[in-house]
């Protein structure tokens, strides 16, 4: 069927045609005399067609501004498609080409916009998914230009994202040896992998470059495997520590239980002193195991603390009485400065007299006599605060947070007292109370001080 343009050209040519025989009708009906000289006549018939052409081009020119408005509209609607936005709809269009082009335009904008809200909504979900990654991630170009980094990678490296964007990824890592894999991913064009010891911080970074599958370029994913390399530290250290510590009491008890067996408990004075070292070996290996439970259920929440109130001051005071004859054998003072009115925070008393008993007790065991060891107890900005310093051995700077870890010993050479659990339990202790506990040397630079702090 024809419709639309075509048949308003068929019309036109139909008008045309219907014009020019009317003209030429009405030339021969009106104007024509036969004794015309030819000139005349060839002026006649170009005046009938100059006629003829302009009411053509004047017909032509009417139907042909209908279609144009039309499809000036369909440009204007074209142009003022915005991605993402919300657009009116083309007003309804007759049957025809221009008709059908106003639909499909039309269609065509919906089917865009449906792109662009599916594209904004992925790269939404990416986004979020970059920004909550634990793990590091540069996009960088085949210069080795950064192109995007997520914010993990900003705190591993400690830079901001708007300065990195531009910047090429070693100006930003400022370490060669991460920026090898790097190269050898952009050059070669394929995957590497490395484990990389920064040496600062103790930064232990896991690497994957990966190369970009579209154009030029690679994606770099860092992850800092700083904690999980101290943890499995930790964990070694525990086991060596546990094993050390079980050794030395285990083997005694068996090279004297052997001994006993093979004579010795016919010399009554030998088989006195075997067994003292047996009970003293026993009583060792009961500590390690009753700090090791204490420790577990601590950890586990099966040790509940009653919490209620009570003076903190009070219960340095039981600790401190309870070692006094300990400090007097060794000849170390201990002091206590506490104000004499209450003190009040609500703590399970029995625990809370536990840390000061082990604080000050190691006090005792790494001061020599002559020395003095000072609890020390008062108030700041909300919360209790309490320390204990001594004038003995002292802590080196790098073992002043490893005390607090299970079995840790910073002081080999004394590495036969205690069983390295009694910091643990305290910090357990002090953490389930809500409060913090640390160590430092004291500020007259000999001997050490360790303090914690509880809400009140
Ligand atoms: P231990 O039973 O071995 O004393 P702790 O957990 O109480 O176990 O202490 C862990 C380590 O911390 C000790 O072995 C010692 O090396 C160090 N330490 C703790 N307190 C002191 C202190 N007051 N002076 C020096 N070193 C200390």
């Amino acid at each position: 069927m024809v419709k639309g343009i075509r048949k308003g050209l068929v019309a036109i040519s139909v008008l045309v045609g219907v014009l020019n025989t009317l003209f030429f009708a009405i030339y021969v009906v009106f104007v024509f005399e036969p004794e015309f000289s030819p000139g005349v006549i060839a002026f006649h018939l170009f005046l009938t067609m100059a006629a003829c052409i302009a009411f053509s081009v004047m017909a032509v020119l009417l139907f042909s501004r209908f279609f144009v408005r039309q499809l000036q509209n369909i440009t204007v609607f074209i142009n003022s498609l915005v991605p993402g936005k919300p657009f009116e709809k083309l007003k309804h269009y007759r049957d025809d080409e221009i008709g059908e082009l106003a639909f499909s335009s039309g269609k065509m904008a919906e089917r865009f916009n449906e792109s662009v809200c599916q594209l904004s909504s992925e790269k939404g979900k990416l986004e979020l998914i970059l920004s909550r990654m634990g793990d590091g991630i540069f996009v960088l170009d085949g210069e080795g230009i950064v192109r995007s980094v997520n914010p993990s990678a900003e705190t591993i490296f400690g830079f901001s994202a708007r300065t990195a964007t531009g910047m090429s990824f070693i100006e930003i890592v400022r370490d060669y040896e991460l920026d090898k894999p790097v190269r050898r991913c952009l050059k070669t064009k394929k995957p590497q992998q490395e484990y990389l010891d920064l040496g600062r911080d103790g930064l232990y970074l896991g690497m994957v470059v990966t190369p970009l599958a579209t154009e030029p370029g690679c994606l770099v994913l860092i992850q800092d495997l700083s904690r999980l390399r101290k943890l499995q530290l930790i964990r070694k250290d525990f086991i060596a520590n546990v094993s050390h510590e079980l050794r030395t009491p285990v083997s005694s008890i068996k090279l004297l239980s052997e001994t006993l067996r093979d004579g010795a408990s016919d010399d009554p004075a030998v088989s006195g002193r075997f067994l003292n070292q047996l009970v003293e070996d026993a009583g060792k290996l009961d500590e390690i195991v009753q700090g090791m439970t204490t420790l577990a259920r601590i950890e586990s929440g099966e040790a509940r603390l009653v919490k209620k109130p009570v003076d903190i001051g009070a219960v340095a005071k039981n600790a401190v009485s309870r070692l006094q004859g300990l400090a007097d054998d060794k000849k170390i003072v201990l002091k206590t400065l506490i104000p004499p009115e209450q003190m009040m925070v609500m703590a399970d008393p029995a625990q809370l007299e536990q840390v000061f008993y082990n604080i000050i007790h190691n006090g005792l065991k790494f001061t020599s006599s002559g020395g003095e060891v000072v609890t020390r107890i008062y108030c700041d900005h909300h919360q209790l605060l309490a320390s204990i310093s001594d004038t003995g051995i002292g802590i080196e700077p790098a073992d002043l947070e490893r005390i607090f870890e299970r079995f840790y010993k910073a002081d080999k050479a004394h590495s036969g007292q205690g069983s390295g659990l009694g910091l643990a339990i305290s910090r357990h202790i002090i953490e389930a109370h809500g409060g913090r506990i640390w160590a430092e040397p004291t500020p007259e630079g000999h001997g050490s001080r360790i303090s914690f702090s509880l809400p009140v």
